[in-house]
Formats: C-alpha cells, structure tokens, sequence
C-alpha cells in the first residue's frame, strides 16, 4: 500500500515538474504559464505529447530536439527527477495522511521558488502567493477530514511567528535577506507548523545554517564576494524539505536534550 503510494507520487512528481519548468522559465520572464504549449527554443516547433513525457523523453531523443536537432539544457531533466524524488520521499514520510497533498503542494512550491531564485536572485510574488494560497486551502481541508482544528491553529501561528521574526531580520540586514524571503517565510512557516511548533524551530535553524555555512564556504573559496546578494531563498527551501523529510529524527533529537 505505501509502495504504490510512493511511486504513485514519485510519479506525479515527475508531471509536476514538468509544469514546475514551464514555471521556472516563463514566470520571470512576465510570460503566461498556460499560453503557448511546450515549444522547441530553438526552432519553435510545438512539441507533441509523446515528446512531452518527463524524463524519458529527453532520454529517447538524447536530450535534442525532434526537428531541429537542437540541444535541450538537461536542467529539465534534474527539475523533473527532483521534484520526482521529493514526492516519493515525502510520500514516504507522510504515507496516507490528510495533509499529504498540502505537503507535496508545498514542496512543489518551493523547487520552483528555489530555481528562480537560483538563476535570478528573486521569488516572484506569481509564485508564492498562489502556492501559499494552495497550501493554506489543502490544509484547511486535511483539518475538515481530521475534525482537528489544533494543528492547523499551530500551524497559523507559527506562520505568523516566522514572518515577524524574518520581517526584523529584513529590517536589521535587508541585504542578506530580501522582502522575498520574509514573504516566503509564511509559506515555510504555515508548512512546518503543521507538523508541530519544533518542527518550524528545527526547519528555521536548518534553514539559516545552511545558508550561514554555504555562503560562509563561498565566499572563503573565492566565489563570492561578501557584498554580493545570496540566494536566501534556496537555503529556505533545502532547510524546510529537510526538516520535512528528516524532521522526526532531528525534533527526537531536540527533545532527548531539554
Ligand atoms: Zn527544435
């Protein structure tokens, strides 16, 4: 039964980030999401459904176009395989609970948050706000199905907590951390704390160091300069699929040591 759930997602995954890539690319371009279908960069031609299979069709074709011949950045393919792998781990981890689909939404949201920032240093509000609102709505209804209403008031507040805290640090160090963030922050917040308000200081933590110890590695090897702004927004992502996947080992952890 949890087999089938987790191939079941891992698939789905691999459909969802073929979507994610059509995001990834056009939302920061102003472009539609919806309007036109998958085309060729290169040559422009449509691509046909058989074409259009995550993964395997960049296998088949040997990462080229049919018609033009023209090399297809194997990016897809990773965004694909991850937001795949993801699901299936989370499938994992959650099984066959209510708040499964508002988790997977919310990993959904940040692979794509992750890459854009990744690329152009900005989490578009085109983005956030539509995941923050399909999460908020998905676990809503999880609470419905549960007849719980507890851990969705955790997960508000700790939604709230985590916006005044990166609010502050916006206003102590806007550089380091962008309004983005703090807008994203809600998203992170809302998620975690539905598992429980360790979870959101474990995924806070995890999230911060992180980014501390990959900027800090960056710019000791010379990649960086110390003025130049960071990706804030990908260590958030990494530090709350983390704590999502791996989350019970480190809130057992955390407590074994009050
Ligand atoms: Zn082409």
């Amino acid at each position: 039964m949890l087999a089938a759930l987790v191939v079941g997602c891992g698939l789905l995954g691999l459909a969802v980030g073929s979507f994610l890539n059509v995001v990834i690319y056009r939302v920061p371009r102003g472009e539609s999401v919806v309007r036109p279908g998958s085309h060729c960069p290169t040559c422009a031609v449509a691509i046909a459904p058989r074409d259009n299979i995550p993964v395997l069709s960049w296998i088949v074709l040997r990462g080229r176009c049919r018609r033009c011949g023209a090399a297809i950045t194997p990016r897809y393919v990773l965004v694909e395989a991850l937001t795949g792998i993801l699901f299936a781990g989370t499938a994992a981890r959650l099984g066959a609970t209510w708040a499964l689909p508002a988790v997977l939404a919310s990993v959904a949201t940040l692979a794509a948050l992750a890459a854009i920032d990744l690329e152009k240093l900005i989490l578009p509000k085109r983005v956030v706000y539509p995941g923050l609102a399909l999460v908020a709505l998905l676990l809503v209804g999880a609470a419905l199905a549960e007849r719980s209403w507890t851990r969705l008031g955790v997960a508000v507040v700790c939604a709230l907590a985590w916006y005044v805290l990166f609010f502050l640090i916006n206003l102590a160090a806007p550089r380091a951390l962008g309004f983005g963030d703090v807008r994203l922050s809600l998203l992170l917040g809302v998620t975690l704390g539905w598992f429980g308000w360790r979870y959101a200081v474990v995924g806070f933590f995890a999230a911060n160091v992180v980014g501390l110890v990959v900027g800090v590695a960056l710019i000791a090897a010379g990649r960086m300069s110390r003025r130049q702004p960071i990706p804030y927004g990908v260590f958030l992502a990494i530090g709350t699929v983390g704590t999502i996947l791996v989350g019970p080992v480190a809130v057992s952890w955390l407590a074994g040591i009050r």
